[in-house]
C-alpha cells in the first residue's frame, strides 16, 4: 500500500479535500488554488482511480507532484489576513 502524504504539509494523508487531494485531518479544509501549468494554461482538476490530479488543455495530465513544482505552495498561514492599523491621535503629531 502506497502512503500519500498531505499536499500541504507531507505529513501523512489521512483524509481529502474538496478537490480530492489527500491531506492530513489538518488540512482538509484547505483547498489548493488555481495552478499554472508550465506553457501559462490554466490547469483543470480530475479526479481519478488513484487520486486527483490536473489536465492542461495544451500538455494533458500533469501529475500533482509535476504540478506543485511549477506553482509552489506558498504557506497561507493566518498573515495572508491584513492586519487593521490603529494610528493613535498622538501619533499624527509626529508624522
Ligand atoms: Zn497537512
Ligand atoms: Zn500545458
Amino acid at each position: 500500500m502506497r502512503i500519500t502524504n498531505c499536499i500541504f504539509c507531507r505529513q501523512q494523508a489521512i483524509a481529502k479535500n474538496e478537490q480530492g487531494f489527500a491531506t492530513c485531518n489538518m488540512h482538509k479544509k484547505e483547498v489548493l488554488p488555481e495552478m499554472n501549468c508550465a506553457c501559462k494554461e490554466i490547469l483543470s482538476i480530475k479526479n481519478g482511480k488513484y487520486g486527483a490530479f490536473f489536465i492542461c488543455a495544451n500538455c494533458g495530465p500533469i501529475s500533482l507532484k509535476k504540478a506543485l513544482s511549477i506553482n509552489p505552495l506558498v504557506e497561507t498561514e493566518k498573515k495572508a489576513v491584513p492586519k487593521e492599523i490603529t494610528i493613535r491621535s498622538d501619533e499624527i503629531d509626529f508624522l
